[in-house]
C-alpha cells in the first residue's frame, strides 16, 4: 500500500519539480511527488524542445548524479554568442576571451526530462506517483504558521505534507487552490521552436537577432544542426505554421542572413504563447512554489529553467538547514522568498526591458539601443560583465 503521510509532497515532475526531488535525496524528508504524465524514453528523433542550460544549471544536475547519465554526444556547448541590433550593430561574447570553458550547453527537453526519471525510480526517500492529478488541496489550523496540507488525488487517494511544493508550471493549479495571485501580462507573440539541419559548421557559436518582426534566436546542436526560437507576432507565427518545411528552412535562413548556408527542417515548427508571469508571495504557510508556478520570463535569454532551478538550490539550502523548525513553517519559506527575490525581479526586469526595446518600431529609440549594444560590444569590462550574468 502506498504511504500517505510526508513531509515533503512536490506537485509537479518537470524539470523543476524532479531535479528538487533528486537534490532532497539527503535531506532525512520523507517525500512524494505527484505527476499526471508518466515520462517515456526519448526516441532517436532531435526533441521540439530544446534549452540553453546554464554552467550552474549543469553542475547542479551533476551533482544529483544525472549529468553523467545524458547521452553526451546529445550536448552541445556554446563558446560564443553574437547578438546582432536590427540595425547592425553587434556584440561578441566568447568564453575563451572571458576565461571560461564554455557559456552554456544546449540539451534536448526529454533527455534531461527521461534522466530525471531514471534517478528517481529508486530513491529510498522518495514515493513517486504517477499517472494521478491534484483534485483538492487545503491546509489545516489556517491561522498558525505550522500547518499540515491534504491533497486528494483523482483516484481518490489522500495525501498529507507539512510542506507542498508548487511545480506545476504556468497554470499551476496548486497556487490556484492557495488564492495566490498571479498578474499575466500577454506579449501578443508566441515562441516559435522548430530544429535545422545546416549547410556550414556553426562552431558552437549561438546567435541571435533583433529583428522588426521578433527576436530569432539559433542555438547549436551536436552534428552541424541548429535550434531555432523565433519570438514573434501571432500573425507571424501562423505564417510560419502554416508554411512546407521547405518553405520554413529557407525563411529562417533568410531571416539569419544565410550565415549559416541553406538549412534543412528535422522538426516541424511549434509554437508557444509568451507572458510575462509575476507571482506574490512566492510562500504561504505549508506552501512554497518554484519554477513556472513562481514565475513566467520571456524565453529571449533562454533563462526560465536555469530560474527555476535556482529556486530548487535555495530551497534545498532552506529545507536543509532548518534545524527544528517544520519545513513548512512560514518564518523559514521565507528565507527562501526573500532569498530568491532579487534574481527573480532582475530576470524579469531585464527581458521584459530587452522586449519592449527591440519591439517599439520608434526611430530615435531604435537608434539608440543599436548605439548602446555597440558601445557595450567594445567596452571589454562591460562585456565581462554581460558574460558571467550568462552563467549563472
Ligand atoms: C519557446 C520557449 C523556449 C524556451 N527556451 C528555454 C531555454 O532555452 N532555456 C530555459 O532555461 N528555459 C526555456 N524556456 C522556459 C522553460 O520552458 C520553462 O521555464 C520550464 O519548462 C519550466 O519548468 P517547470 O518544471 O517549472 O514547469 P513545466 O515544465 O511546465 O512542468 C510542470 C509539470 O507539472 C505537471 N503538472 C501540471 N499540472 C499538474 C497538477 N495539477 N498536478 C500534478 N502535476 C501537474 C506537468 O505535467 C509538468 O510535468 C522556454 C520557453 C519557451 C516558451
Amino acid at each position: 500500500m502506498v504511504k500517505s503521510e510526508f513531509d515533503v509532497i512536490i506537485v509537479g515532475a518537470g524539470i523543476v519539480g524532479a531535479v528538487l526531488a533528486c537534490a532532497l535525496r539527503d535531506s532525512g524528508l520523507n517525500l512524494a511527488l505527484v505527476e499526471p504524465h508518466p515520462v517515456e524514453p526519448p526516441s532517436e528523433r532531435l526533441d521540439t524542445r530544446i534549452y540553453a542550460i546554464s554552467p550552474g544549471s549543469a553542475a547542479l544536475l551533476a551533482n544529483i548524479g544525472v549529468w553523467k547519465t545524458l547521452d553526451q554526444r546529445r550536448i552541445c556547448p556554446v563558446y560564443a554568442m553574437d547578438v546582432r541590433g536590427d540595425q547592425g550593430a553587434e556584440i561578441v561574447l566568447d568564453a575563451y576571451q572571458a576565461g571560461v570553458p564554455q557559456l552554456a550547453w544546449i540539451l534536448e527537453g526529454n533527455r534531461i526530462q527521461y534522466g530525471l526519471w531514471q534517478a528517481m525510480q529508486n530513491q529510498a526517500n522518495l514515493t513517486l506517483i504517477s499517472g494521478a492529478k491534484g483534485e483538492g488541496l487545503c491546509w489545516s489550523e489556517p491561522s498558525t504558521s505550522s500547518r499540515r496540507a491534504k491533497l486528494t488525488l483523482d483516484d481518490g487517494r489522500q495525501l498529507s505534507a507539512d510542506l507542498v511544493v508548487a511545480a506545476d508550471g504556468r497554470a499551476s493549479w496548486v497556487r490556484a487552490q492557495a488564492g495566490i495571485e498571479a498578474r499575466r501580462e500577454d506579449y501578443q507573440q508566441s515562441g516559435v521552436v522548430a530544429n535545422f539541419a545546416c549547410e556550414h559548421p556553426h562552431r558552437n557559436m549561438a546567435r541571435q537577432w533583433f529583428r522588426e518582426d521578433g527576436i530569432l534566436a539559433w542555438l547549436p546542436l551536436p552534428d552541424r544542426a541548429i535550434s531555432m526560437v523565433w519570438s514573434t507576432s501571432d500573425a507571424h507565427t501562423q505564417a510560419l505554421l502554416a508554411a512546407t518545411p521547405e518553405q520554413l528552412a529557407e525563411q529562417v535562413a533568410q531571416a539569419g542572413r544565410n550565415s549559416l548556408g541553406q538549412l534543412h527542417t528535422l522538426t516541424p515548427a511549434a509554437a508557444f504563447p509568451l507572458s510575462i508571469l509575476r507571482v506574490s508571495p512566492i510562500v504561504a504557510p505549508g506552501l512554497a512554489l518554484v519554477g513556472d508556478a513562481a514565475h513566467g520570463v520571456h524565453p529571449l535569454s533562454g533563462q526560465g529553467v536555469n530560474l527555476g532551478l535556482r529556486d530548487v538550490a535555495e530551497l534545498v539550502k532552506v529545507l536543509k538547514q532548518r534545524g527544528a523548525a517544520h519545513c513548512g513553517d512560514l518564518g523559514l519559506l521565507q528565507r527562501y522568498a526573500r532569498a530568491r527575490r532579487g534574481d527573480i525581479v532582475t530576470t524579469q526586469t531585464v527581458t521584459d526591458g530587452l522586449h519592449h526595446l527591440f519591439h517599439d518600431q520608434n526611430p530615435v529609440l531604435r537608434h539608440l539601443r543599436n548605439v548602446g549594444m555597440d558601445v557595450a560590444g567594445r567596452i571589454g569590462p562591460l562585456k565581462s560583465w554581460l558574460v558571467r550574468q550568462s552563467l549563472v
